[in-house]
């Protein structure tokens, strides 16, 4: 076999076999095919595509890359949730301890951020003294105990994945239907949960820009899922504007736990709520219905707010954040943009935010990988609410004033406000199933 004519055969349309594919991912993976030829093959994919059957065959072979996980000794249906990303997404904070309160249970691996503002882990990592580098033994034992446990990824599963990832990074081939799929599947699979559902998102601030593009994506993972001897579902959801009122690491944790605490409540609450059941629903517990019911009991009976203080404290960190949740790391400076005329709020451009937040220090760059925990954009009023000129749009959190006045710039760009109040899309636009 010759990567040469592997490269030929994409570019002209070609299938390639399941060994092939293997050779490709294999081989690169061991360092014998070079980056070009690599390069070369995915620019091939970026423009030609693949088919499901060529895309199940990369993700298996980029699963099969590293270790797969063992997940058996829970002793129980696992669930697993994904989000193809988005501007203050903390989806995964709230409906892990949701799900688990409900009795499902969630053994979850993060990233750290790749985009605009940290992952997941970054948003936990926030928390003093949280550890996400458990061992496979306390990863089993917390979500056997709690029902739910958040750990960063390990080094040992995909690396074909990572590899590839950085590969796409530099050659601009990573927004690829198929290339998405398979990186984001193959370390599902590798994880081994049992169910997985997947929000995927379109939008200002998503990888998919348009809800037709999500639903191509979405419909290829929940084949390649399926094709995996999965249970798989997807939600195509809407990331127009950022999700919930907070962006950055430390402020996300506190509006989760504050939604937890049932002090705030707002579309994030609606969309972790209805994730949350139809991972219930997937894992057995009940109908849709009755399982969403489940879910916004937990959250109001307090339930969900326990589990997450049982996974803080089983992973090490300081509990005391659920009671007080200004406890979290605070910026040094914070300033307030204020309504420049009366109106209805009628966008808040996401990947504006996110760039905002990323120049205030909320996520990496090449030239700063030190995330600052405190750094971000609190909002105070959303999209369809109406202001005077003066109110409080938001606040903007930072390590010094140079860098909120720079943010600050941005947002006033990214928030738009007209006469007329307006039409706003459905948070969910599809469930596939
Ligand atoms: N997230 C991933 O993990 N991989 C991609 O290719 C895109 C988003």
């Amino acid at each position: 076999m010759q990567t040469y004519d592997l490269i030929q055969k994409t570019r002209r349309l070609e299938p390639l076999t399941a060994d092939e594919i293997a050779f490709l991912v294999q081989g690169f993976t061991a360092g014998e095919i070079p980056d070009y030829m690599m390069s070369a093959w995915l620019m091939a994919v970026c423009c030609q595509g693949l088919s499901v059957e060529e895309t199940t065959a990369l993700t298996l072979a980029m699963r099969d890359s590293g270790q797969c996980l063992d997940l058996s000794g829970i002793h129980a249906t696992t669930i697993d949730k994904h989000s193809t990303g988005g501007i203050g997404d903390k989806t995964t904070l709230l409906v892990a301890p949701i799900v688990a309160a409900c009795g499902g249970f969630v053994p979850k691996m993060s990233g750290r951020g790749l985009g605009f503002t940290g992952g997941t882990i970054d948003k936990l990592e926030s928390i003093p003294g949280f550890r996400t580098d458990l061992s496979e033994e306390e990863f089993l034992d917390t979500t056997r105990k709690v029902g739910c446990c958040v750990i960063a990824q390990s080094g040992n599963l995909t690396p074909a994945d990572k590899k590839m990832y950085a590969l796409r990074n530099l050659t601009a081939t990573v927004d690829s239907i198929p290339l998405i799929c398979a990186s984001i599947m193959s370390k599902k699979l590798a994880l081994g949960a049992d169910c997985i559902l997947l929000d995927v998102k379109y939008g200002s601030g998503a990888f998919m820009k348009t809800p037709q593009d999500a639903e191509t994506l979405a419909k290829l993972m929940v084949d390649v899922g399926k094709q995996a001897g999965k249970s798989c579902r997807a939600m195509i959801t809407d990331m127009n504007a950022p999700l919930g009122m907070a962006v950055g690491n430390a402020l996300e944790v506190e509006e989760v736990l504050r939604m937890l605490r049932g002090e705030v409540r707002n579309s994030l609450t609606d969309l972790a709520t209805a994730l949350a059941a139809q991972m219930l629903t997937m894992a057995g517990k009940g109908d849709i219905i009755f399982c969403r019911k489940q879910a916004e009991q937990a959250l109001e009976n307090g339930e969900a707010l326990e589990r997450f203080r049982r996974m803080i404290d089983a992973q090490g960190g300081d509990t005391r954040v659920c009671d007080y949740p200004e406890l979290l790391p605070q910026a040094k400076v914070k300033k307030t943009v204020l309504a420049k005329s009366r109106g209805f709020i009628s966008g808040i451009q996401s990947e504006e935010v996110g760039l905002a937040c990323l120049s205030l220090g909320a996520g990496r760059t090449a030239g700063n990988p030190v995330i600052d925990p405190g750094a971000g954009v609190q909002f105070h009023k959303t999209v369809g609410d109406f202001v005077k000129q003066g109110d409080v749009l938001c606040t903007v959190c930072g390590k010094s004033s140079a860098l909120v006045e720079e943010a600050i710039i941005r947002l006033n760009a990214a928030i738009t406000v007209k006469e007329a109040p307006p039409v706003q899309n459905a948070m969910i636009y599809k469930i596939i199933e």
